[in-house]
């Protein structure tokens, strides 16, 4: 009997494979039936992972300073003496062979029949004990996970990924490995990591809560992330039918490819430029492939996010940067400084990243104006590229001016610096910045009157207008790109463009959705950068517009201020 699981899909495509579940902490461990000959191998797992946090301890006592060592060695030492205990030692090994479960869940049972005797003892002392225990049984159980997502034999080439949650870095990661497809619990439609999923071209499902109580490691799923569904223990039509839907979608792409070489110029004559996003150094091919103006955002923090060590020497970045600038062979790069913060940390050790609000913290130039080695690393590689090709700096999350004129003493500074140097760099190279805050929207005209162009950067725009974490799948539902306050901002940054004669480009999501295509123009917007899969649709929408009629809708839409009204204007504009 096939099950269907709903959630929200945030990449289209759809993939069959099956599941591999990753677990990240202790919130969920979930019981696995063994097999007679998986009972022994499953014990000794166990046992290894004791042995680790066994000699993991006795590693951290070693380390502690000899002004403490009576204190906090003793501590570790009541810790070593539990692990020692036979409750620890033999219970678990016996439920693993007696209910023939997995070492987690043998583990996390101990764990609540030992809690359980603490909390009823009379003493207080002995009762703060239970937290000794827990943290024992969690060490064990972290080397478990260690083990679990480390062991060699889980290869996840072709298979469906589904996890609680999962990082841009983990996504990047998970498509190094050619995973099939994932579905994560949490996240939303504007997540870094579904955005990257949608630019990696992962089929990607968020929002399926409790998705381990209903799947097993190997299940076969069938994954459609354009609805959103993920189809368990399906049968052949149904397989079939999604078939038939994959080799639709490819016949539509291979026609949408005769417009690659084509202008993209509505009905009466107006060219738009279409640019590209580019989260990974690797995606610049595609760019190319569909005929791309350039790439209007190069987010330069997934190349941090990738590594093992975070942070890269300015040399490297350079070097980097300039094989972009090459590879484009001509068509300008925007290259974005670091937008490290929020929900792409590298360190998990950073202060920020244990900030109460870190959306509202420390973030993008923030950051790297508080860091300014790390900043001045990055613009010196940047001008560096600059010697190869056109390039132009993005800043990312602009919110006043001081920012702004902080940044522009640096990047005189590198300059400065590089012309000593007698080091080649292009010294009118164009200095833009991101407008994803509503302060930076309403005093647009006072950030264009010193930049080169703006880049609306829908995606925290809408989160920060609308007070909704762009993470938090709670909340999605308030996530609106038609709320009448975020199409005033983009429209009122748009004017503030014309009035200073600077361009305005969008580089966030809603530039890449086709369904929005024919409204953003009538707003004004005449540059856009977007998922390279979308390009040639949304090419396809602008020969089909003309200017005069979606300008004159959009007037009408900008007066309206019931959601659903303007949701039927929407969908009337891509009717017609
Ligand atoms: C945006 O906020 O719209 C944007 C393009 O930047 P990012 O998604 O990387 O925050
Ligand atoms: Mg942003």
């Amino acid at each position: 009997m096939p099950m269907i699981i709903n959630g929200i899909g945030v990449a289209r495509g759809v993939a069959q494979g099956p599941a591999c579940i990753i677990r990240h902490g202790l919130t969920s461990v979930v019981k696995r039936t063994l097999e007679d000959a998986e009972i022994e191998p499953e014990i000794a797992r166990l046992q290894q992972a004791h042995a680790d946090a066994k000699q993991q301890l006795q590693n951290t006592r070693a380390l502690v300073p000899a002004a403490m060592r009576d204190e906090i060695g003793s501590f570790i030492d009541s810790h070593l003496l539990m692990l020692d205990d036979v409750l620890l030692t033999e219970t678990p090994a016996t439920l693993i062979r007696t209910e023939r479960c997995n070492a987690e869940w043998a583990l996390q049972q101990t764990m609540e029949q030992l809690t359980a005797v603490f909390e009823q003892m009379d003493d207080a002392y002995l009762r703060t004990r239970r937290n000794d225990v827990e943290q024992v049984i969690q060490k064990i159980q972290k080397n478990l996970a260690a083990d679990a997502e480390d062991s060699p034999e889980r290869d996840l080439t072709g298979r469906i990924v589904v996890a609680d949650d999962l990082t841009p870095a983990d996504t990047v990661e998970l498509q190094n490995q050619n995973i099939a497809a994932f579905i994560t619990a949490l996240g939303s439609p504007m997540s870094h990591t579904a955005i990257l999923a949608r630019s990696l071209g992962i089929p990607a499902i968020v929002g399926i809560h409790d998705s381990s109580e209903f799947l097993r490691d190997g299940d076969l799923l069938l994954v459609d992330g354009r609805g959103g569904t993920v189809l368990s223990a399906t049968d052949d039509w149904l397989i079939d039918q999604y078939r038939e839907y994959q080799r639709e979608e490819q016949e539509r792409e291979e026609s949408l490819m005769q417009l690659r070489q084509k202008p993209a110029v509505t009905r009466d004559r107006c060219s738009i430029a279409l640019k590209c996003n580019v989260d990974l150094v690797d995606e610049v091919d595609e760019v190319h492939e569909v005929g791309g103006d350039g790439v209007g955002l190069y987010r330069t923090e997934f190349f941090y996010l990738n590594r093992e060590q975070g942070g890269a020497s300015s040399d490297e970045q350079y070097e980097t940067y300039r094989d972009l600038v090459l590879a484009l062979d001509g068509k300008p790069l925007t290259i974005r400084t670091l937008d490290l913060g929020a929900d792409k940390e590298f360190d998990p050790d950073y202060e920020g990243a244990i900030a109460p609000n870190p959306a509202l913290g420390l973030r993008a130039i923030r950051r790297s104006l508080q860091d300014k080695p790390n900043f001045l690393a990055q613009l010196r590689a940047i001008l560096r590229a600059s010697a190869h090709g056109p390039v132009e700096i993005m800043l990312p999350m602009l919110t006043n001016s001081a920012e702004l004129s902080q940044s522009i003493i640096l990047l005189d500074q590198c300059k400065e610096q590089l012309s000593r140097e007698d080091i080649p760099y292009d010294p009118n190279v164009r200095l833009g910045g991101m407008i994803e805050v509503p302060a930076a929207a309403i005093c647009a005209e006072q950030f264009a009157q010193q930049l080169d162009f703006l880049s609306i950067g829908t995606n925290d725009l809408i989160q920060y207008t609308l007070a909704i974490d762009r993470v938090d799948d709670q909340v999605n539902y308030l996530f609106d790109p038609l709320h009448p306050a975020i199409l005033h901002l983009i429209r009122r940054t748009i004017q503030a463009g014309e009035r200073t004669q600077t361009p305005v480009s969008m580089c966030g999501e809603m530039a890449s959705a086709p369904n929005l295509t024919r409204l953003l123009l009538g707003l004004g917007l005449r540059e856009f950068s977007m998922h390279p899969n979308v390009l040639l649709e949304i090419k396809h929408i602008i020969t089909g517009t003309s200017i005069d009629t979606v300008r004159t809708q959009c007037e009408d839409i900008l007066q309206s201020t019931r959601p659903e009204q303007i949701r039927d204007k929407v969908e009337a504009m891509n009717q017609a």
